[in-house]
């Protein structure tokens, strides 16, 4: 979730956008992602944004990567720029691709959980475990939901 077209072009936050940013709908990073966007280009777009690992990651649609990335990485850079933070860009294509991208090892599976509370069970092999940074839990609970498990195998 993203914050209003006027909110970002201005400083300030309209009544709606800020009430989402303090029930936790559109996170700080949304916010600072897309006034960025909105100094470098017109009409740029992403699905999400969150800070993890010690940078912003920024999931924008597979068609969009490109576009954000800019022409050998400029956009990338500008947004690093205007942030003060690493940015890491992934394209939103579900399954665990992405996820491996997101946290850079690979993951056994990713399944749908059903039952009353619907979920995803993330697995990751156990030797993969020691090449894991500290805050990948924030990343795959952020792309897949908050009620992801994380199990090693
Ligand atoms: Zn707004």
């Amino acid at each position: 979730m993203k914050i209003c077209k006027i909110c970002a072009k201005n400083d300030i936050l309209c009544s709606a956008c800020s009430r989402k940013v303090e029930q936790g709908e559109i996170t700080p990073e949304s916010v600072k992602i897309s006034r960025a966007l909105e100094k470098i280009e017109e009409g740029m777009d992403f699905v999400q944004s969150f800070e993890a690992m010690g940078r912003i990651f920024i999931v924008v649609r597979s068609e969009d990567t490109g576009k954000i990335i800019g022409k050998s990485g400029k956009n990338a850079k500008s947004l690093e720029n205007l942030t003060g933070k690493k940015i890491k860009i992934i394209g939103k294509e579900g399954g665990k691709e992405m996820l491996e991208k997101a946290i850079g090892i690979s993951i056994a599976g990713v399944n749908k959980v059903y039952g009353a509370e619907e979920f995803y069970r993330v697995r990751i092999s156990r030797k993969e475990k020691i090449r894991l940074k500290p805050g990948f839990e924030k990343v795959i609970k952020s792309i897949v939901g908050d009620k992801a498990e994380i199990v090693f195998e």
